[in-house]
Parts: structure tokens; C-alpha cells; sequence
């Protein structure tokens, strides 16, 4: 399939953010696409090349790309530059010179989708001493036969700046309307897509195999399944009001969600953003193949640092440690865990995601021996809210968050935040009532003490309808030294030359950077803002959210991916549940 037609396709996407039109673009497409390609279309519609939890990256710098288009072009690289500055976007620069430079060549062949698909392959898998010089030759060659058109959109994929604000349930919408005819039979994909973690595979199977196909769609072992999340409760009687007078209650446990796919000796490990994560575990990889019961498995765990000695559970920031590429035997020992379960999904090759929540306790209980390494997560029934507020104690007292609350006879709900668990955490008594996750956009240099290192940050949420981050506050408060000496090293990395086209802000700041990097803060609460663009128009025309008095906790969230972030929904629950008298300060 020639790639003219799937640029022809961005393009048009690139100019509307309506959901209606976007899908209606994507359904001609879906149409014209052979089904053995469908698969590769639906990653690059997401500037992927494969799902995410395989981990695959492109990773090309600007430069390297400018010095590709320079190559093709004939034109210097300081030309390019201006150009790029001028325009903001590299794939639109490298449209604008192509385009000059075509006046006097002719294109040699067309070129087709697969060829750009396996040449960006290529790409991402170099390695080693050479592999800048290869880029570069494979970059240059597409770019040589390529449109102008064309080749802006190979670069913004290269660079990952395709930003064309398609979320999944459009895409999942589309496919539904063009394989099936109704747009309702979405939820038979989502589903596929919630065991899978893959989009590209759903494509593929409802074009080749048809709804029944996404209806067989079964767990497959070392997919990730999208997690069950839960909604927040802000004390005993509320969870009492929305589980009823018998439910179980567990330990929140302050450390990294893993789930753990395992078949005889191979275990992978997972984060909560699916993002596969073994390597920082080397000795959950050993020590678990021998304490399960089963051919495969799937479960899910939280993993928490312990002090050795007293074994008592330290807070999740002792986990970074874990995270390094390099000499991760000597954290091992230094930064012991233990690896707590609650949940099982699947074993010997069947779903347990249809099982009740007893049910499913009962078979982790059978299937894993505890020892020193491996506990299950503590579990009591509780009736009323003194049980709760009692076994909240215990929770506390043992160093952990709060509790998440279960319903006994539901199923696992993969990929949705729903009621059958609540969270209640000692922090949602107080202030505005929780925390909330953030992404890192911008960031001010400090002054005085804070020379050198970004003082204050400009923070965002998600919002999943438009796909982009949304500005909500400042934050210059809540920082040790050592956390800006360590957010410094972890942010300069990020910043870019030009702001990310998914941040959307009118702030001002000194650097910005690739929305990544997700925080904790609280706040006292949430104002109405005519300048942040969280939640914009959703409360009231022309204005949007923000936080006062906002806070770093001290908590960075690696686990989280940016998506992850506190989204704006969120944050409009929040407002709304702020009291009455916080509510009418901020509307006067
Ligand atoms: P948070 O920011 O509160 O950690 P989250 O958005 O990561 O929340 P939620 O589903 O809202 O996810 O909260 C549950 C989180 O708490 C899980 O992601 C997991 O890491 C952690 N956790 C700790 N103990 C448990 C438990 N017993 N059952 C489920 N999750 C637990």
C-alpha cells in the first residue's frame, strides 16, 4: 500500500480534533488497508512501531535527523535550522526544503507503507558503535524518494512528535464501524484490547477473523492486561454507602504494582504503565518460579522495599534505587523487598478474570507459598466502619498508604477504574482531600540556594478526550535539596527546543520539556483559573482549574506513565467534592 495514501490520511487528521471527523478519516482509511498490514497502520496511527510493553524506540535526536534531511537535500545544515526554528515543527521544516529541492529532481518510486514500517524497524533496533552513521543512511534514503508530505510525516514519527489526538476508543471506534458496521460492538474490542495491551493485534484479528475472532480473543501469556484501577473514598462511611455491609479490605501497600507473567522458569515482569520492568528484579525472576503452583500464571503484586533488619516496609522513593541499568546486583542487596500478592488473572492456561474476588483470593492462596520473599497482601472482612477504621490502623501502623477496599462477588475489570475497589488513604482526610499525580511540562530557573536547578515547575494533568496535558499549576514548594539535585538530572534530559504540540498552556516558561515525568503534589484546593487550561470550559466558559497552594510530596512517580497522570476528570470530581463553603470562596 502506497504511503501517500496514509499521509494523506494524517493530514487530514492533523487539522481537526473532532471525534466524529477523526473517525470517519480513520474508517476510509481501515478501508483501503490490506489486512496484513492493518496491524502496522494502527501502531503508526500512534507513532508506535509496536505496543508499547515491547518496549521498541525509535529514538532519533533532532540533530541526527536535521544532518538526514541535509543529506538528502543537498541543503546545509544551518539552513535547516532557521527553518526549523522558524516553524517550530522539523517535519514541517524538512516539507518546505524537500519542496524546493523537488523542483529540480524527480521522485525515483513510489514508496510504500511496508517499506517505511521496516525501514523505521530497522532503525530502531541499531545498536552499537555504527549506528548513528546507519540511521542517518536509512533516514536519507527514505527521505530521497519521499514527497514533501511524506517525508514530514516520517520525520515527526522518527521524533515522535506525531501527535494526531487519536485515543484508542477512536481508533477501536473505527474498527468497529468498518468490520462489523455498528459502532456499539466497540466493547467487544475494548475488551480484546484490555487482556492484550495491543491494538495492533485487535486490528488484525477483527479484520481477518471477523467479531467472532474478537470475541475468542483470549489472555495471552507475556501480554500485559490493562489493570484494574480504583475510585477514591474519603472516609468509612462512604465505603460503607457504596460496598455495602460486607466487603474485603486489604493493605494499600506503598510500593511499585507488578504483574508477573511466569511459565516454568520465564517470568517477565510488568509496571503499572505496562512498560516490562525485569530487569530491575533479578531476584523476583529467581525466587518466584519455585514458590508457584502451575504450568503458567499471571498475578499481580505489589512490590515494597523493606528494611532487612526490623522487616518492616519502607516508603516506595526506596525502589528507585532498583531502577538503574548498570550494577543492579549491589542493589539487590542493598535495597532487599518483598513481593506482596493480591491478585490472580490467569493459571494452567485459563482466565481467572471472570472469577469472584473470593474466588480469585482463595486460588493465590492455593497456588503461592509464602516464605520471607512472598506474602500475600493482608486481608480482612470487615462489616462496619469500626472494622474498617481498625484494620486502617493496622495498615498504617505497618507503614503503608491506607486500604483498598474489594467487593467479594465481582470480577477482575481489566482496564477500568471502577467502584468494586475503592481506595481510602489517611491522606484524603485532610486539606482537598488527595493527591494527585502530575506531569512535568516547564520548569523556572531557581534563585539563591536553588541556582542551577529548576526551582519551580509547571505541572499538568491528562485529559484523554484531546490527548494532550493540560497546564494546572506552578509548584515551587515541598522540595528538598537533594529532590531538585535529582529532578534536575532527571529533567534536563527532557527539555526541548520547541514546546511539545501536546502541552497545552499560555504559561510562560524557561525550558520546557517533553511531557513525561509524573510527580505527586497536594494542595489545599482547586480553584477556578482564567488561565490554566485543565478542565477548560467544563465548569465555566473560558476558564479552567487550578491548584492553590499546591506541594511536592516528595513523591516521583516513575511508575507512572504520563497517561497515567491525574486526568481532568479527576480533578473535576475533586472540585466538585470540595465543601460547600471552599466551593463558593472559589466561584467569588
Ligand atoms: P495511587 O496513585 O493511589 O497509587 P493508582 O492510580 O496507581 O493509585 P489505583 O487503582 O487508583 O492506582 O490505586 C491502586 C494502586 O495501589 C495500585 O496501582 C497499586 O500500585 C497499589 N496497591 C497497593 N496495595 C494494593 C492492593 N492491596 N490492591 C491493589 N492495589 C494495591
Amino acid at each position: 500500500m502506497e504511503f501517500s495514501i496514509l499521509a494523506d490520511a494524517f493530514y487530514k487528521m492533523e487539522s481537526t480534533r473532532k471525534r466524529l471527523e477523526l473517525t470517519q478519516y480513520l474508517v476510509e482509511l481501515f478501508e483501503k488497508t490490506p489486512e496484513d498490514i492493518i496491524s502496522k497502520i494502527v501502531y503508526l496511527l500512534q507513532g508506535k512501531l509496536r505496543p508499547d510493553f515491547e518496549g521498541i524506540e525509535l529514538g532519533v535526536a533532532e540533530k541526527l535527523a536535521i544532518r538526514s534531511i541535509s543529506k538528502s537535500s543537498g541543503i546545509p545544515v544551518k539552513r535547516i535550522e532557521e527553518e526549523y526554528r522558524e516553524s517550530g515543527d522539523l517535519g514541517h521544516a524538512a516539507s518546505t526544503i524537500l519542496e524546493q529541492k523537488t523542483q529540480t529532481t524527480f521522485l525515483v518510486e513510489d514508496i510504500t507503507i511496508e517499506r517505511v514500517y521496516e525501514t523505521l524497524f530497522k532503525i530502531a533496533n541499531l545498536e552499537g558503535s555504527h549506528s548513528q552513521d546507519m540511521k542517518m543512511k536509512y533516514i536519507s534514503s527514505l527521505l530521497n524518494d519521499a514527497t514533501p508530505l511524506e517525508a514530514s510525516y516520517i520525520l515527526k514519527i522518527l521524533l515522535g512528535t506525531l501527535r494526531l489526538g487519536i485515543a484508542e476508543n477512536t481508533v477501536m471506534d473505527a474498527l468497529a464501524i468498518t468490520f462489523s458496521g455498528n459502532k456499539d460492538n466497540r466493547k467487544i474490542l475494548q475488551h480484546a484490547y484490555n487482556v492484550s495491551s495491543d491494538l495492533g493485534k485487535v486490528a488484525e484479528t477483527i479484520a481477518t477473523k471477523g467479531l467472532e475472532g474478537v470475541e475468542k480473543f483470549e489472555i495471552i501469556l507475556f501480554n500485559p492486561i490493562r489493570p484494574m484501577l480504583a475510585d477514591r473514598v474519603k472516609s468509612e462511611k462512604e465505603a460503607i454507602e457504596k460496598m455495602g455491609n460486607e466487603f474485603a479490605a486489604e493493605y494499600k501497600l506503598d510500593g511499585e504494582r507488578v504483574q508477573l507473567h511466569i511459565e516454568g522458569e520465564k517470568v517477565v515482569l510488568f509496571s503499572r504503565s505496562l512498560e516490562n520492568i525485569s530487569s530491575y528484579y533479578p531476584d523476583i525472576i529467581e525466587k518466584i518460579p519455585k514458590v508457584i503452583q502451575g504450568d503458567n500464571i499471571i498475578l499481580e503484586a505489589e512490590i515494597v522495599a523493606i528494611n532487612e533488619n526490623t522487616g518492616e516496609f519502607l516508603p516506595f522513593q526506596e525502589l528507585m534505587h532498583r531502577r538503574r541499568k548498570y550494577k543492579i546486583e549491589k542493589a539487590v542487596t542493598k535495597y532487599p523487598i518483598t513481593v506482596n500478592f493480591f491478585d490472580i488473572l490467569y493459571h494452567n492456561g485459563r482466565s481467572c478474570l471472570e472469577l469472584r474476588y473470593k474466588e480469585r483470593r482463595e486460588k493465590l492462596e492455593k497456588n503461592i507459598t509464602e516464605n520471607e520473599f512472598v506474602k500475600y497482601i493482608p486481608m480482612c472482612i470487615v462489616r462496619n466502619e469500626n472494622e474498617i477504621t481498625e484494620f486502617m490502623e493496622n495498615s498504617i501502623n505497618a507503614g503503608s498508604e491506607g486500604l483498598m477496599l474489594k467487593m467479594l462477588d465481582k470480577p477482575y475489570q481489566a482496564g477500568s477504574r471502577g467502584s468494586h475497589w475503592l481506595k481510602l488513604k489517611r491522606e484524603y482526610q485532610n486539606e482537598l482531600g488527595d493527591s494527585l499525580d502530575l506531569v512535568v511540562i516547564g520548569g523556572y530557573f531557581g534563585k539563591g540556594r536553588r541556582t542551577g536547578n529548576y526551582g519551580t515547575l509547571l505541572l499538568a494533568t491528562y485529559d484523554e478526550d484531546d490527548d494532550e496535558f493540560t497546564s494546572i499549576c506552578k509548584v515551587g514548594t515541598g522540595f528538598s535539596d537533594e529532590d531538585l539535585d535529582q529532578l534536575f538530572q532527571i529533567l534536563h534530559p527532557k527539555v526541548t527546543i520547541k514546546k511539545n504540540p501536546r502541552i497545552n498552556s499560555e504559561m510562560e516558561a524557561d525550558v520546557w520539556f517533553e511531557p513525561e515525568l509524573v510527580i505527586e503534589v497536594v494542595a489545599s484546593d482547586i480553584t477556578l483559573s482564567p488561565i490554566h487550561k485543565a478542565a477548560r470550559d467544563k465548569i465555566r466558559k473560558d476558564t479552567g482549574l487550578a491548584l492553590r497552594f499546591p506541594k511536592f510530596t516528595g513523591k516521583i512517580r516513575v511508575e507512572k506513565a504520563a497517561e497515567d497522570a491525574s486526568t481532568n476528570e479527576e480533578v473535576i470530581t475533586l472540585f466538585k467534592g470540595q465543601t460547600k463553603v471552599a466551593h463558593d470562596k472559589n466561584l467569588m
